[in-house]
């Protein structure tokens, strides 16, 4: 007899992964390399290593090794919130009165509240390791930094945050956040590097992005001596780290025997998407099993469903090399009256290269929406989730609800990324009815279309 399947399940402390798996490894059609915009030709390791901690400067270019090992005190650092579990749906299937099952892994049970602290972790430590004397990065909303600025003040290594203005001023809180665990917080674009300076030139009231905030962030490292960049999301180191969300997804269904046959989650720059898909990919890629996998990404936002697969910088002052990516142009910022997160204007080139050749779909959904399932998510399963994570419930309920129609009892798995509670001003937005929904114009999308890189 089968048992039966509790509301948590969580792994024991020796099966957290001792590997990362990086899925390069697997794809016989490799995504296309990272090109150096002086000569349009691939970067190498040592145009990498100024920018990046040497290890991470290899494993950004390493698409052969297909299991790379956690470093000892990285394992250690990941046992104090992992692993991470991964919970039955029982009460929200009951309310949709649906014959599908449906799971969620839970990133948000840790003081950053969100999947970013799994590569945070393994950045900072990789840093230390090589004795580099301070880090810098950007943040958004505000997980990144906060998810870094832990790392880094466990590993003692001081850090410079550059932090979207709009998220600094709208959430002091998570400022403070970053300032116990002793980071520098600098609302972006500031005055302390020259692409700041410029952009406020041009634009003195300019709220910032998060393309404008990593130019500032990678200045700041390449002009002060032994200090280094690390980027919370897209390149393809942070998809190996977060690779440990999906090992242990697998490894908690199996004792199921259990294998879902939809995989949803939120993608921003694709990092827990890239991460919880790892192994199923592998599976999908090999011929072992066919799940669909389902990226959902906002109306607002759509790299996915509305850019283009282009060569494009990583950042608004176009000083990143260029990726080849889904994207709608660096210079493509949200509608202001976004609240729901995932704003960055690409995505993976892992993710974009298995979406070109069709290993995955896409799908794109309005805020209100995705703050609908939030609320309805809060009260039922009793976590209130971040807004990023609430596009993959909304996008779990829609197929669900399918799955009430035709009757079919499929395996549904979404990954649940983060707590919002720091996105209280958005929820309340929503609740007193005041969130809106903008769709940008084909007209609003070629301005960003306009400003890619002619490479070709
Ligand atoms: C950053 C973030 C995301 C989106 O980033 P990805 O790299 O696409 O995973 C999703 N959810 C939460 C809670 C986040 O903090």
């Amino acid at each position: 007899m089968k048992r039966k399947i509790p509301y948590r399940t969580y792994l024991s402390e020796e099966q957290i992964p001792k590997y990362w798996y990086n899925l390069r490894a697997d794809m016989k059609d490799k995504p296309e390399p990272l090109l150096n915009p002086a000569n349009l030709r691939p970067v190498t390791k040592e145009e990498l290593c100024p920018v990046f901690a040497d290890e991470l400067a290899s494993q950004e270019l390493d698409d052969t090794t297909r299991f790379i090992k956690i470093p000892e005190p990285v394992l250690e650092l990941y046992k104090v919130y992992r692993p991470s579990p991964l919970i039955r749906a029982y009460n929200l299937e009951k309310h949709l009165g649906t014959p599908a099952k449906i799971y969620y892994k839970f990133e948000g049970n840790n003081t950053s509240g969100s999947h970013k602290l799994n590569s945070a972790i393994a950045q900072a430590y990789y840093a230390k390791e090589q004795g580099l004397d301070g880090l810098t990065t950007e943040t958004g909303a505000g997980q990144w930094g906060t998810a870094l600025s832990e790392a880094c003040s466990y590993f003692g290594l001081p850090l410079t945050v550059y932090m979207v203005k709009v998220s600094y001023q709208q959430k002091p809180f998570r400022k403070s956040v970053m300032e116990v665990f002793g980071s520098d917080v600098i609302a972006s674009p500031s005055n302390t590097t020259e692409s700041g300076k410029k952009i406020l030139e041009d634009d003195p009231e300019c709220g910032g992005s998060l393309g404008c905030a990593i130019s500032e962030a990678i200045e700041k490292a390449v002009t002060t001596p032994n200090t280094r960049y690390v980027l919370g999301s897209v390149l393809n180191q942070v998809l190996l780290h977060q690779s440990v969300i999906g090992l242990e997804s697998k490894a908690a269904l199996e004792i199921y025997g259990e294998y879902p046959d939809i995989i949803i989650g939120c993608a921003g720059g694709g990092s827990n998407l890239g991460g919880l898909i790892a192994p199923f990919m592998k599976d999908k890629l090999t011929g072992e099993a066919n799940p669909r996998i389902i990226a959902v990404e906002p109306a607002s936002c759509p790299s996915f469903t509305r850019g283009k697969y282009a060569y494009d910088f990583c950042d608004t002052g176009k000083i990143t090399p260029l990726a080849k990516m889904y994207t709608l142009g660096s210079g493509f910022i949200p509608s202001a009256n976004h609240a729901g997160g995932l704003r960055y204007h690409g995505m993976s080139p892992i993710l974009s290269k298995l979406y070109h050749d069709g290993y995955m779909e896409a799908v794109s959904i309005e805020q209100s929406k995705v703050f609908g399932a939030a609320v309805l998510f809060s009260k039922i399963e009793t976590i209130l989730p971040a807004p990023e994570s609430a596009h993959a419930i909304s996008a779990a309920i829609d197929e669900a609800n399918k799955c009430r129609e035709t009757g079919e009892e499929k395996t549904i798995l979404f990954g649940l990324t983060g707590t919002g509670y720091f996105d209280m001003t958005a929820y309340n937005d929503y609740m007193t009815g005041k969130m809106t929904d903008t769709i940008p114009t084909d007209e609003d999308l070629k301005k960003g279309f306009d400003s890619l890189p002619k490479v070709e």
